[in-house]
């Protein structure tokens, strides 16, 4: 049994706020996992290998990103044939692994087979260099609704063809459900002040999704939509920009996790002049709310998920990490209390291994020349390691 001795490393695990100084990590190299941490008696191990007093932390989990859009255009060129997609796809896994990002959740692509088969790929050793995944297949939308300008969407328009739908889904290898119970940003024919599935339809979709023991993420940005997705008890609710107090108080009463989504509004409003009118629009008013709606959320205890929206206009695939600092700066959270909701992530997704760095969990790993806990710009290192079960990738 092979193992590999990190030496001369200051670890933040993700679960304490705090810095361990001059530890040696010990990875099983077969199992991918963490064996022991220590300060001094090195254990015997195959391979040394030296940090130099560099920082690690644990991989990021990322629960929000649509890998086959392409976030150079304003409608994310949803209409690409599959082989386009697919390559664009791929190029993205890499950028995302690289930024950081160990492990994502697939919020809908453009062809509703290509996160599943990425996925296995990645499982079965022949896509290297990319994060693990938990893919959603097709998002379930109704007729019109949003979602179908990636061209991905099921539309389902009823209880019964919700549940048709979302076994179909997971027949073809989903691991997660994504529904749509709002317009949104970018789609020209709503807003997100339109509800779009109802409640009988969305609680269909959980009742099947934890019947296989798997997770809902309900895009949701405004009213009633928000209500809706609280009503049916999904899982997390991503974006939020608009919520009320009675929903923050029944968020928490039924432990819905929310994602933030700032990056993905924040350089909307960056490269603003770029976008047609109606969509800046949209996006200006949405962040006014978004922020203080967010704010509210962390300061009443909800926890908060790491999630990009990448792929959305302008929002790519390699700055990941500046979601951290949107936390930070938009919304006031604490440096610890931004990085943790990478933790949060994989709590949400039941990624009991991951998020973490301790014994026994996977080796998932950055490797930062700056103290996190100081500045969380210290995750944006472009040239930062990243391993994934003990192995450098980047
Ligand atoms: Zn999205």
């Amino acid at each position: 049994m092979s193992k590999t001795l990190f030496t001369n490393l200051n670890l933040f695990d993700g679960v304490h706020n705090k810095i361990s100084r001059n530890l040696w990590m010990l990875v099983n190299n077969n199992t991918g996992k963490i064996e022991d941490f220590g300060s001094d008696n090195e254990p015997f191990a195959d391979k040394t290998v030296n940090l130099h007093g560099k920082y690690i932390m644990p991989g990021i989990v990322n629960v929000h990103t649509h890998v086959s859009i392409d976030p150079r255009t304003p409608d994310g060129d949803g209409n690409a044939d599959i082989v386009t997609s697919t390559v664009r796809a791929v190029k993205h896994l890499h950028q995302l692994l690289k930024s950081g990002v160990t492990y994502v959740r697939g919020c809908g692509c453009n062809h509703e087979m290509l996160d599943i088969t990425l996925n296995k790929l990645q499982r079965e050793g022949r896509l290297t260099k990319v994060p693990r995944m938990v893919p959603c297949g097709k998002p379930m939308t109704m007729t019109g609704g949003h979602g179908i300008l990636f061209g991905g969407g099921d539309e389902v328009d009823s209880p019964d063809e919700m549940r048709k739908a979302v076994r179909t889904n997971f027949a073809n290898g989903a691991k997660c459900t994504k529904v749509m119970a709002t317009g949104g940003v970018m789609s020209v024919n709503d807003n997100m002040t339109q509800p779009q599935l109802k409640v009988p339809e969305m609680k269909v979709a959980v009742e099947e999704t934890h019947s296989k023991g798997f997770v809902v993420a309900a895009h949701a940005e405004a009213n009633p939509g928000i209500m809706n997705a609280i009503k049916a008890g999904v899982d997390s609710i991503e974006h939020c920009f608009y919520l009320t107090s009675q929903e923050i108080q029944m968020m928490l009463n039924k432990k819905i996790y929310l994602t933030p989504t700032l990056i993905a509004l924040w350089t909307i409003i960056v490269h603003g002049d770029e976008l047609p009118k109606w969509e800046l629009n949209k996006a200006l008013d949405c962040m006014h709310h978004g922020f203080d709606s967010i704010h509210r959320a962390y300061k009443a205890g909800i926890p908060l998920t790491f999630g990009t929206d990448s792929g959305c206009p302008y929002d790519g695939f390699t700055n990941s990490a500046i979601e951290f600092q949107l936390m930070v700066d938009k919304i006031g959270m604490t440096n610890f209390d931004a990085l943790e909701t990478s933790r949060n992530s994989a709590k949400l997704l039941k990624l009991k291994d991951y998020g973490t760095l301790q014994k026994g969990k996977y080796a998932d790993f950055l490797v930062l020349n700056h103290d996190p806990l100081q500045n969380v710009k210290a995750v944006q290192q472009a040239d930062k390691a990243v391993y994934q079960h003990g192995k450098r990738e980047y």
